[in-house]
């Protein structure tokens, strides 16, 4: 599978051979020679493409010491053609290009024959320097590939400090939803009972309201507008890139720049319609109130009936018969409890009860006797 990756190109998104690892563009920049120092004659700086050999002393290239050079060493490799990552030969351990069919050390088929390990990629932001890179980095590197695959980067410690936090809020959640079942029983006194028996009133005005123009109603009248900020749009701005430096197996890497889309946004206009419309709306309650001595009675409804400006309608009825009761050890604590009319009239007022409290504070109504 022979590519020709030394002609820089673009990938584009969706590649399914070439996945983008979470970046929106990635361009090859450049194949550059790797590095690597002779163990034997500690000659160093050898290029990773052009000396296969040492050329002071003969031993073959270790593929285990390459490194990458800084931006200034680099040297472009020029018209190589790329057959894929060396083939270490599972005889001799010698490292022979990938289009070898045998090694050129021992003559042993490389036919199934595994590559040599890749050093891992190096990222850096644009613009910045790599980290210096050397025989001793590669070393590690290898290292940390073989135990666990990622290089040993100290991760400070997690702090458990949102774990706290966490059991704390949920013991205090419990303890709240623990405290509005837990009750205690006390003696009320029943002070006074009142009733009030309630209509609600609408009335048809013209009402002050405001929508976008397109969804303004059709009966608007008196209307207005301008222009106001009604969503807000994501508008690529420019990207955010890395430079990366990939290992290509044969004493080679490629320079890519890996760039993700950055977005600002921008505020969508509208226009919006301040206009009158005529419509029914909430106007006032009717109320009739009393005592225990009183015949709870509806009140009476006067209002101008019809569809005119100003006229108004009934929007519903509503009761309550409400018992008002004293704690008989704490004379400043009061209660209102409301009941059904025949269990409210069945108790006599003065008398003296027991309820059952929430320990958050509140009389369970229901529970007196
Ligand atoms: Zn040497
Ligand atoms: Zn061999």
């Amino acid at each position: 599978m022979a590519t020709e990756p030394q002609q820089p190109g673009s990938t584009d998104k969706g590649s399914a051979n070439d996945p983008l690892k979470g970046y929106d563009r990635v361009e090859e920049t450049g194949v550059y020679q790797m590095l690597w120092d002779c163990k034997y004659c500690n000659t160093k700086k050898l290029l990773g493409v052009t000396h296969k050999f040492c050329p002071n002393c003969g031993a073959a290239q270790d593929t285990n010491a390459r490194y990458f050079p800084t931006d200034e060493e680099a040297i472009a490799v020029e018209d190589h053609e790329y057959t894929g990552a060396d083939k270490r030969c599972g005889n001799c351990g010698t490292a022979n290009a990938a289009k070898a069919e045998f090694c050129t050390q021992c003559g042993s088929p490389l036919k199934d024959a595994k590559t040599v390990a890749l050093r891992s990629e190096q990222s850096a932001a644009e613009g910045a320097a790599f980290l210096t890179d050397s025989k001793a980095a590669a070393k590690t590197d290898f290292d940390a590939q073989k135990t666990g695959g990622v290089p040993a980067v100290p991760k400070p410690p997690a702090s458990k400090k949102w774990w706290y936090i966490g059991g704390a809020i949920g013991v205090g959640v419990a303890a709240l939803i623990a405290s509005f079942f837990v009750t205690y029983s006390i003696d009320v006194r029943i002070d006074s009972h009142s009733w009030e028996k309630k209509v609600k009133i609408e009335a048809f005005k013209p009402r002050a309201e405001s929508a976008w123009c397109d969804t303004k109603p059709f009966d608007a009248y008196g209307v207005t507008s301008r222009r106001e900020v009604r969503s807000h749009d994501q508008v690529a701005d420019g990207e955010t890139c890395d430079s990366v430096r990939v290992d290509r197996g044969n004493g080679s890497f490629s320079k890519e720049r890996r760039c993700k889309t950055k977005y600002k946004s921008v505020p969508v206009y509208g226009e919006k319609c301040y206009y009158m419309v005529n419509r029914w709306g909430f106007a006032r309650d009717i109320k009739a109130v009393g005592g225990l001595k009183e015949q709870p009675v509806w009140p009476v409804v006067q209002i101008r009936a019809g569809t005119c400006l100003g006229c108004e309608r009934e929007a519903g009825r509503s009761e309550a018969f409400t018992l008002h009761m004293t704690e008989v050890k704490k004379a400043n604590k009061k209660h209102d409890c409301d009941y059904k009319e025949a269990e409210w009239r069945a108790v006599p007022d003065g008398a003296v009860k027991k309820i059952k409290m929430r320990l958050v504070g509140g009389a369970k109504c229901d529970t007196l006797r």
